[in-house]
């Protein structure tokens, strides 16, 4: 293939951020037409933003051709937004990434180059956010830690959803049907040859983050259930353990009362059969579960999201 046929296309998802949505456009514009041999189209999603961000990419788009705008129809949150704009993404390459220039756009050149190396997917990785507080940066620790115990699919630490995709594993990626989606744990899901870059995430230009807490933790939970059974399987095997107790339990009674030693009447039996049922209740409270966790995998079919604007014509229909 020659270079001058290669088309990249970047994913940006964008929610209230009228602020730094030009300033955004600015950079990744000089920073794209930098990079030799390469066309590219910019894919925004606006995420129903309440703001002025969708008149601010309706502009855009009027004036820069490689500029498309899709519009949910309102906010599935940032996760389904970039999945809208993978859906709608074609190229030989395609790079998601945040539209408030924490992502930084200069560090595309390398990605693309580490791309035409043989790199199906190039991760960028975070090393330290300049002023993010010392608790963002200790639950982000924490959770990268229980998730990547619980969870078979390795998840780096610190890779947050700016990366580059090959055709290859766009087209991979955009297999998985799942509802709760947790994209880093997706792309490391999908496998092929894969390569990392390190930066320093610098702050906000303007607006501030639609993280909060709250969201974050329901991240991490989507991020856990989805990517790892084993919260279940604790419940079985919990359940069993304490089987196990009781019965140990039961042996020191009968050799208590084989012994002639003294046991308060009906204690030892009450006691017994509380936590023997308890054990039963919760190792069956798991199995259940695991059912559940399949049939949870099978009803998923809901549209993940919903269109209020997509680009005029030519564009095909995306569903
Ligand atoms: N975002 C989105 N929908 C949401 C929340 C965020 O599309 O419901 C976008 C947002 O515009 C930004 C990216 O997702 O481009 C990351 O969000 P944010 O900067 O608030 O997260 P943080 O960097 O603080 O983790
Ligand atoms: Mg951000």
């Amino acid at each position: 293939m020659s270079d001058e046929s290669q088309f990249l296309c970047v994913v940006a998802p964008c929610y209230n951020e009228e602020e730094v949505i030009d300033q955004f456009y600015a950079t990744l514009k000089e920073v794209l037409n930098s990079v030799h041999g390469l066309n590219h189209r910019m894919i925004f999603v606006d995420d129903g933003s309440q703001d002025h961000t969708l008149e601010r990419l309706n502009a855009l788009a009027a004036r820069d051709n490689a500029v498309r705008v899709y519009s949910l129809s309102r906010n599935f949150g940032h996760q389904i937004a970039l999945t809208a704009g993978l859906d709608a993404a074609r190229g030989d390459a395609i790079i998601m990434m945040d539209c408030d220039l924490q992502h930084p756009p200069a560090l595309i050149p390398e990605m693309v180059q580490l791309w035409r190396q043989g790199h199906d997917v190039v991760s960028a990785v975070r090393k330290a956010t300049e002023n993010s507080g010392l608790l963002k940066r200790g639950s982000s620790r924490a959770f990268y830690g229980l998730i990547n115990l619980l969870s078979d699919t390795p998840i780096v630490s610190g890779a947050a959803d700016f990366c580059l995709l090959s055709r290859q594993a766009h087209r991979a990626l955009r297999k998985l049907p799942e509802r709760h989606r947790f994209l880093r744990g997706m792309v490391s899901w999908i496998g092929f040859k894969r390569a990392f870059i390190f930066y320093e995430a610098p702050d906000r230009p303007a607006g501030r983050s639609k993280y909060t807490y709250f969201k974050m933790l329901q991240l991490a939970f989507h991020a856990t259930f989805s990517f790892s059974i084993t919260p279940i399987r604790l419940a079985t095997q919990l359940g069993l353990f304490t089987i196990l107790l009781s019965l140990i339990y039961l042996a020191y009674v009968l050799t208590c009362f084989f012994r002639g030693k003294n046991l308060a009447p009906g204690w030892a039996s009450i006691i017994f059969i509380v936590t023997f049922l308890g054990g039963v209740q919760l190792a069956f409270v798991g199995i259940l579960g695991e059912y559940i966790a399949r049939i949870f995998e099978e009803v998923k079919r809901r549209p993940l999201y919903l269109l209020k604007q997509r680009p005029p014509a030519e564009e095909p229909a995306l569903r």
